[in-house]
């Protein structure tokens, strides 16, 4: 079966005394996740030591940054080369993530180049896709997310484009309170697969990791993720509570 995965998504939210908090209450409850699940934690960079040193050592509990450069390292104020992650024993990292295409411009072909600087140094990236609310009323999400996959993935080999969890967060669905239905949600995760499969083949398409991303919490995350297209989700505001989080870990297939 596909890896089943809660990941945790902070974005610029708490202080490091409450970030510690929040972390050692939620591995008090869980303090190691079952095989073929994994439970991972986006913390803002600044928190990043202090959350892989938590997690060292625990099973399937691993640490994921929220972006990352495109570049190798040099002379770019501000940024944070993979390889700074990978000295750090970060895992993860996601990118694409709505936010950052709209308020940083992040494109699809810079989402490329991450990709590919990520995977070159074994951190699985967190890819995430999805439409606007006028794009889902004008029925065109389809081809929308289509043009992501296109342009940020397709250039990757299939044993490549193995290494990558792919987040489906529909935009209008994040912060907003509004959570797809399952239905739609299994809907663009079906898609998302064929389009997968009719590029790489069934077998690599059937192996990849897609999360539901979009006000996932404690009390629909067990009928979201029980689609079976739906491979666990990426989780903003909930993740911020510690019984929410640990809800969704336990509610995971
Ligand atoms: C997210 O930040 O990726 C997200 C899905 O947020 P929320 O769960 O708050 O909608």
């Amino acid at each position: 079966m596909r890896k089943q995965i809660a990941a945790a998504n902070w974005k610029m939210n708490l202080t490091l005394q409450q970030g510690e908090e929040l972390l050692d209450n939620i591995l008090s409850k869980i303090s190691s996740v079952e095989e073929g699940r994994q439970a991972v934690f986006a913390v803002p960079a600044p928190y990043l030591v202090m959350a892989q040193q938590k997690v060292a050592g625990k099973q399937n509990i691993f640490v994921a940054a929220q972006n990352c450069y495109s570049k190798k390292s040099g002379a770019y104020t501000g940024e944070i080369s993979v390889e700074m992650l990978q000295s750090l024993g970060v895992t993860f990292v996601v990118l694409g993530h709505s936010e950052r295409r709209e308020y940083f411009n992040e494109s699809n072909q810079l989402l490329a180049d991450k990709i590919n600087i990520a995977l070159e140094y074994n951190i699985t990236p967190i890819f995430c896709c999805g439409e606007p609310l006028a794009i889902r009323e004008a029925g065109t999400q389809n081809d929308f997310v289509a043009q992501q996959l296109e342009e940020s993935l397709y250039h990757l080999s299939a044993e490549q484009l193995q290494k990558i969890v792919i987040a489906y967060e529909p935009i209008w669905a994040i912060g907003t309170g509004k959570t797809a239905s399952s239905a739609q949600a299994e809907e663009m995760h079906a898609f998302i697969r064929l389009q997968l499969q009719d590029k790489y083949g069934i077998d690599v398409a059937e192996s990849i990791t897609i999360l539901y991303g979009g006000s996932v919490k404690a009390a629909n995350a067990k009928e979201l993720f029980g689609q079976p297209d739906v491979d666990g989700g990426l989780v903003g505001g909930a993740s911020l509570i510690a019984d929410e989080f640990v809800a969704i870990i336990n509610a995971l297939k």
